[in-house]
Protein backbone atom coordinates (compact mmCIF):
# COMPACT_ATOMS: atom_id res chain seq x y z
CA UNK A 1 0.00 0.00 0.00
CA UNK A 2 1.36 3.44 -0.67
CA UNK A 3 1.51 5.56 2.23
CA UNK A 4 -0.13 8.22 0.34
CA UNK A 5 -3.48 6.24 -0.48
CA UNK A 6 -3.78 5.66 3.45
CA UNK A 7 -5.88 8.98 3.51
CA UNK A 8 -9.23 9.02 4.65
CA UNK A 9 -10.61 11.15 1.94
CA UNK A 10 -14.26 11.12 1.50
CA UNK A 11 -15.20 13.33 -2.16
CA UNK A 12 -18.82 12.89 -2.72
CA UNK A 13 -21.42 13.60 -0.22
CA UNK A 14 -24.70 15.83 -0.40
CA UNK A 15 -26.19 18.56 1.32
CA UNK A 16 -29.63 20.59 1.55
CA UNK A 17 -28.16 22.52 -1.25
CA UNK A 18 -29.24 19.77 -3.03
CA UNK A 19 -30.86 16.37 -2.31
CA UNK A 20 -29.39 15.65 1.02
CA UNK A 21 -30.48 16.33 4.49
CA UNK A 22 -27.86 17.54 6.24
CA UNK A 23 -26.70 21.29 5.91
CA UNK A 24 -22.88 22.02 4.57
CA UNK A 25 -22.18 22.66 8.50
CA UNK A 26 -23.84 19.13 9.62
CA UNK A 27 -21.90 17.65 7.13
CA UNK A 28 -18.28 18.70 8.00
CA UNK A 29 -18.47 18.00 11.56
CA UNK A 30 -20.00 14.66 10.71
CA UNK A 31 -16.96 14.18 8.29
CA UNK A 32 -14.91 15.28 11.27
CA UNK A 33 -15.89 13.12 13.77
CA UNK A 34 -16.04 10.00 11.31
CA UNK A 35 -12.07 11.24 10.87
CA UNK A 36 -12.23 12.02 7.31
CA UNK A 37 -8.60 14.01 6.58
CA UNK A 38 -10.15 15.66 3.25
CA UNK A 39 -13.43 16.19 2.35
CA UNK A 40 -15.37 18.04 -0.60
CA UNK A 41 -19.06 18.27 -0.43
CA UNK A 42 -20.70 17.31 -4.17
CA UNK A 43 -24.06 18.96 -4.37
CA UNK A 44 -26.24 18.18 -7.91
CA UNK A 45 -25.26 20.31 -10.74
CA UNK A 46 -25.02 23.15 -8.02
CA UNK A 47 -22.18 25.11 -6.48
CA UNK A 48 -24.18 27.23 -4.00
CA UNK A 49 -23.21 25.20 -1.12
CA UNK A 50 -19.30 26.04 -1.84
CA UNK A 51 -18.66 29.18 0.38
CA UNK A 52 -20.47 27.93 3.01
CA UNK A 53 -18.54 24.08 2.99
CA UNK A 54 -15.09 26.02 3.14
CA UNK A 55 -15.84 28.04 5.91
CA UNK A 56 -17.08 24.91 7.50
CA UNK A 57 -14.15 22.68 6.46
CA UNK A 58 -11.94 25.47 8.04
CA UNK A 59 -14.16 25.61 11.27
CA UNK A 60 -13.51 22.08 11.78
CA UNK A 61 -9.77 21.84 10.31
CA UNK A 62 -10.38 19.27 7.24
CA UNK A 63 -8.84 20.09 4.23
CA UNK A 64 -10.99 20.82 1.87
CA UNK A 65 -11.61 21.04 -2.27
CA UNK A 66 -14.60 22.49 -4.01
CA UNK A 67 -17.06 19.87 -5.76
CA UNK A 68 -20.16 19.24 -7.82
CA UNK A 69 -21.91 16.62 -9.38
CA UNK A 70 -22.79 17.04 -12.77
CA UNK A 71 -25.89 15.49 -14.81
CA UNK A 72 -25.04 14.11 -18.18
CA UNK A 73 -26.57 12.09 -20.85
CA UNK A 74 -24.39 9.93 -22.62
CA UNK A 75 -25.81 6.95 -24.91
CA UNK A 76 -29.73 7.74 -23.39
CA UNK A 77 -28.96 7.16 -19.90
CA UNK A 78 -28.08 9.48 -16.97
CA UNK A 79 -24.19 9.85 -16.25
CA UNK A 80 -22.72 11.65 -13.29
CA UNK A 81 -19.60 13.66 -13.52
CA UNK A 82 -17.87 14.73 -10.15
CA UNK A 83 -16.15 18.25 -10.55
CA UNK A 84 -13.25 18.59 -7.70
CA UNK A 85 -10.75 21.48 -7.15
CA UNK A 86 -12.28 24.17 -9.61
CA UNK A 87 -12.57 27.63 -9.03
CA UNK A 88 -15.99 28.55 -8.26
CA UNK A 89 -16.73 31.66 -9.44
CA UNK A 90 -15.60 30.34 -12.81
CA UNK A 91 -18.33 32.06 -15.55
CA UNK A 92 -18.53 29.54 -17.46
CA UNK A 93 -19.01 26.51 -14.93
CA UNK A 94 -22.02 28.54 -13.03
CA UNK A 95 -23.65 29.40 -16.45
CA UNK A 96 -23.43 25.79 -16.93
CA UNK A 97 -24.65 24.49 -13.52
CA UNK A 98 -27.41 26.91 -13.89
CA UNK A 99 -28.24 25.50 -17.40
CA UNK A 100 -28.13 21.83 -16.54
CA UNK A 101 -30.64 23.07 -13.52
CA UNK A 102 -33.24 24.66 -16.21
CA UNK A 103 -35.98 22.24 -16.16
CA UNK A 104 -36.06 20.56 -13.00
CA UNK A 105 -39.11 22.15 -12.12
CA UNK A 106 -41.05 21.15 -15.65
CA UNK A 107 -39.70 17.59 -15.47
CA UNK A 108 -41.03 17.50 -11.68
CA UNK A 109 -44.78 18.84 -12.84
CA UNK A 110 -44.14 15.91 -15.35
CA UNK A 111 -43.30 13.64 -12.19
CA UNK A 112 -46.46 14.45 -10.34
CA UNK A 113 -48.89 14.00 -12.99
CA UNK A 114 -47.07 10.54 -13.86
CA UNK A 115 -47.77 9.62 -10.19
CA UNK A 116 -51.55 11.63 -10.43
CA UNK A 117 -52.38 8.98 -12.96
CA UNK A 118 -51.56 5.98 -11.01
CA UNK A 119 -53.76 7.59 -7.85
CA UNK A 120 -50.76 9.62 -6.07
CA UNK A 121 -52.01 12.89 -5.60
CA UNK A 122 -50.32 16.38 -4.73
CA UNK A 123 -46.77 14.49 -4.91
CA UNK A 124 -45.09 18.04 -6.35
CA UNK A 125 -46.32 19.85 -3.85
CA UNK A 126 -45.10 16.96 -1.33
CA UNK A 127 -42.07 16.58 -2.46
CA UNK A 128 -41.73 20.70 -2.63
CA UNK A 129 -41.66 20.39 1.19
CA UNK A 130 -38.27 18.57 1.27
CA UNK A 131 -36.41 20.99 -0.88
CA UNK A 132 -34.14 23.24 0.34
CA UNK A 133 -33.27 24.60 -2.94
CA UNK A 134 -36.05 25.90 -5.16
CA UNK A 135 -33.98 25.60 -8.51
CA UNK A 136 -33.17 21.70 -7.52
CA UNK A 137 -35.83 19.91 -7.63
CA UNK A 138 -35.03 16.31 -7.37
CA UNK A 139 -36.73 12.73 -7.62
CA UNK A 140 -34.97 12.34 -3.92
CA UNK A 141 -37.51 14.97 -2.95
CA UNK A 142 -40.48 12.78 -4.41
CA UNK A 143 -38.99 9.89 -2.93
CA UNK A 144 -39.56 11.02 0.62
CA UNK A 145 -42.82 12.52 0.22
CA UNK A 146 -43.76 9.20 -0.97
CA UNK A 147 -42.43 7.60 2.06
CA UNK A 148 -43.62 10.44 4.15
CA UNK A 149 -47.31 10.03 2.94
CA UNK A 150 -46.84 5.77 3.60
CA UNK A 151 -46.96 5.13 -0.16
CA UNK A 152 -43.52 3.08 0.35
CA UNK A 153 -41.20 2.38 3.60
CA UNK A 154 -38.01 3.27 2.26
CA UNK A 155 -36.93 5.42 -0.27
CA UNK A 156 -34.78 2.79 -2.34
CA UNK A 157 -38.22 1.21 -2.95
CA UNK A 158 -39.63 4.07 -4.41
CA UNK A 159 -37.25 4.55 -6.86
CA UNK A 160 -37.74 0.87 -7.72
CA UNK A 161 -41.63 1.13 -7.87
CA UNK A 162 -42.25 4.64 -9.64
CA UNK A 163 -39.33 6.81 -10.39
CA UNK A 164 -36.98 4.68 -12.51
CA UNK A 165 -37.28 3.99 -16.33
CA UNK A 166 -40.73 2.73 -16.99
CA UNK A 167 -42.22 3.71 -14.06
CA UNK A 168 -45.37 5.86 -13.61
CA UNK A 169 -43.41 8.78 -11.81
CA UNK A 170 -40.73 8.63 -14.56
CA UNK A 171 -39.72 11.41 -16.95
CA UNK A 172 -37.16 11.26 -19.52
CA UNK A 173 -34.75 14.06 -19.18
CA UNK A 174 -31.74 15.73 -21.20
CA UNK A 175 -28.64 17.25 -19.02
CA UNK A 176 -25.84 18.34 -20.41
CA UNK A 177 -23.09 16.85 -22.75
CA UNK A 178 -20.64 14.54 -21.81
CA UNK A 179 -18.44 17.11 -23.64
CA UNK A 180 -19.66 20.22 -21.93
CA UNK A 181 -19.29 19.48 -18.22
CA UNK A 182 -15.60 18.18 -18.99
CA UNK A 183 -15.05 21.14 -19.95
CA UNK A 184 -16.44 23.71 -17.95
CA UNK A 185 -14.80 21.83 -15.20
CA UNK A 186 -11.28 21.54 -16.44
CA UNK A 187 -11.45 24.95 -17.85
CA UNK A 188 -12.19 25.64 -14.40
CA UNK A 189 -8.67 24.17 -13.06
CA UNK A 190 -11.24 21.47 -11.79
CA UNK A 191 -10.30 17.81 -12.15
CA UNK A 192 -13.04 16.15 -13.84
CA UNK A 193 -14.10 11.96 -12.16
CA UNK A 194 -16.31 9.67 -13.84
CA UNK A 195 -19.10 8.95 -10.92
CA UNK A 196 -19.76 5.27 -9.88
CA UNK A 197 -19.22 3.79 -12.96
CA UNK A 198 -20.99 0.57 -11.46
CA UNK A 199 -24.33 2.09 -10.93
CA UNK A 200 -24.87 2.69 -15.08
CA UNK A 201 -26.41 -0.12 -17.03
CA UNK A 202 -23.99 0.18 -20.34
CA UNK A 203 -23.09 -2.77 -22.58
CA UNK A 204 -18.95 -3.04 -22.55
CA UNK A 205 -18.90 -1.37 -25.60
CA UNK A 206 -20.98 1.40 -23.68
CA UNK A 207 -18.53 1.72 -21.08
CA UNK A 208 -15.64 1.39 -23.66
CA UNK A 209 -16.95 4.54 -25.42
CA UNK A 210 -18.12 6.46 -22.02
CA UNK A 211 -14.43 6.75 -20.60
CA UNK A 212 -12.78 6.88 -24.32
CA UNK A 213 -14.66 9.99 -24.68
CA UNK A 214 -14.40 11.23 -21.26
CA UNK A 215 -10.57 11.48 -21.84
CA UNK A 216 -10.60 12.53 -25.30
CA UNK A 217 -12.81 15.28 -23.53
CA UNK A 218 -9.91 16.05 -21.00
CA UNK A 219 -11.15 14.14 -18.04
CA UNK A 220 -8.99 12.55 -15.60
CA UNK A 221 -10.35 10.57 -13.21
CA UNK A 222 -12.59 7.86 -11.96
CA UNK A 223 -14.60 6.84 -8.56
CA UNK A 224 -13.34 3.43 -7.48
CA UNK A 225 -14.22 3.26 -3.81
CA UNK A 226 -17.98 4.77 -3.70
CA UNK A 227 -20.19 3.48 -1.60
CA UNK A 228 -22.36 2.65 -4.68
CA UNK A 229 -20.08 -0.03 -5.56
CA UNK A 230 -19.55 -3.72 -4.50
CA UNK A 231 -16.24 -4.96 -3.17
CA UNK A 232 -15.99 -7.03 -6.77
CA UNK A 233 -16.34 -3.32 -8.54
CA UNK A 234 -13.45 -1.81 -6.29
CA UNK A 235 -11.26 -4.28 -7.97
CA UNK A 236 -12.85 -4.45 -11.27
CA UNK A 237 -13.15 -0.14 -11.49
CA UNK A 238 -9.18 -0.26 -10.21
CA UNK A 239 -8.32 -2.17 -13.14
CA UNK A 240 -10.52 0.58 -15.32
CA UNK A 241 -8.47 3.10 -13.85
CA UNK A 242 -5.30 1.61 -14.70
CA UNK A 243 -6.40 0.82 -18.33
CA UNK A 244 -7.81 4.06 -19.37
CA UNK A 245 -4.59 5.77 -17.38
CA UNK A 246 -6.96 7.05 -14.76
CA UNK A 247 -6.01 8.59 -11.48
CA UNK A 248 -8.54 7.37 -8.73
CA UNK A 249 -10.95 8.98 -6.45
CA UNK A 250 -12.94 7.47 -2.98
CA UNK A 251 -16.19 9.39 -1.60
CA UNK A 252 -19.10 7.91 0.08
CA UNK A 253 -22.26 9.91 -1.81
CA UNK A 254 -23.30 10.18 2.01
CA UNK A 255 -26.91 11.62 1.60
CA UNK A 256 -28.64 11.09 4.59
CA UNK A 257 -28.04 9.85 8.24
CA UNK A 258 -31.63 7.86 8.13
CA UNK A 259 -31.11 6.62 4.02
CA UNK A 260 -27.43 6.24 3.04
CA UNK A 261 -26.07 2.57 3.71
CA UNK A 262 -22.34 4.03 3.83
CA UNK A 263 -21.45 7.13 6.76
CA UNK A 264 -18.82 9.80 5.61
CA UNK A 265 -15.55 8.28 5.54
CA UNK A 266 -16.64 4.83 6.43
CA UNK A 267 -14.87 3.27 2.91
CA UNK A 268 -11.57 1.15 2.46
CA UNK A 269 -8.50 2.56 1.48
CA UNK A 270 -7.82 3.19 -2.29
CA UNK A 271 -5.85 -0.13 -3.63
CA UNK A 272 -2.41 1.21 -3.46
CA UNK A 273 -1.21 0.69 -6.77
CA UNK A 274 -3.89 3.66 -8.02
CA UNK A 275 -2.79 7.08 -8.20
CA UNK A 276 -4.71 8.84 -5.48
CA UNK A 277 -7.06 12.31 -7.57
CA UNK A 278 -5.74 14.07 -4.26
CA UNK A 279 -2.40 13.48 -6.45
CA UNK A 280 -3.53 15.88 -9.06
CA UNK A 281 -4.98 18.41 -6.85
CA UNK A 282 -2.57 19.27 -4.51
CA UNK A 283 -2.23 23.07 -5.09
CA UNK A 284 -6.10 23.09 -5.07
CA UNK A 285 -6.47 21.92 -1.63
CA UNK A 286 -7.93 24.22 1.08
P1 LIG B 1 -32.39 13.27 -10.22
O1 LIG B 1 -31.12 14.07 -10.37
O2 LIG B 1 -33.59 14.11 -9.90
O3 LIG B 1 -32.63 12.34 -11.38
O4 LIG B 1 -32.19 12.35 -8.93
C1 LIG B 1 -31.08 11.50 -8.86
C2 LIG B 1 -30.81 11.13 -7.41
O5 LIG B 1 -31.74 10.15 -6.99
C3 LIG B 1 -29.46 10.47 -7.21
O6 LIG B 1 -28.46 11.43 -7.05
C4 LIG B 1 -29.67 9.69 -5.94
O7 LIG B 1 -29.52 10.54 -4.83
C5 LIG B 1 -31.11 9.30 -6.02
N1 LIG B 1 -31.31 7.91 -6.46
C6 LIG B 1 -31.18 7.42 -7.71
N2 LIG B 1 -31.48 6.11 -7.73
C7 LIG B 1 -31.78 5.75 -6.46
C8 LIG B 1 -32.19 4.55 -5.80
N3 LIG B 1 -32.34 3.41 -6.48
N4 LIG B 1 -32.43 4.59 -4.48
C9 LIG B 1 -32.30 5.73 -3.78
N5 LIG B 1 -31.92 6.91 -4.33
C10 LIG B 1 -31.67 6.91 -5.65
MN1 LIG C 1 -28.44 12.45 -5.07
MN1 LIG D 1 -24.61 10.27 -8.58
MN1 LIG E 1 -24.00 11.81 -5.58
Amino acid sequence: MSPKNILNADLHCHSVISDGTLTPEALAERAKANGVELWALTDHDETGGVERAAAAARAQGLHYLTGAEISVTFAGETVHIVGLGFDAGNTALKEGLHSTRGGREQRAREMAEGLARVGIHGAFEGALKFVGNPELISRTHFARFLVESGVCSETHEVFRKYLTEGKPGYVPHRWATLRDAVTWITEAHGVAVIAHPGRYKFTPNEEYALFTEFKAHGGRAVEVVTGSHTAQEFVKYAETAKEFGLAASRGSDFHSPDESRIDLGALPFLPGELTPVWDLLADRIQ
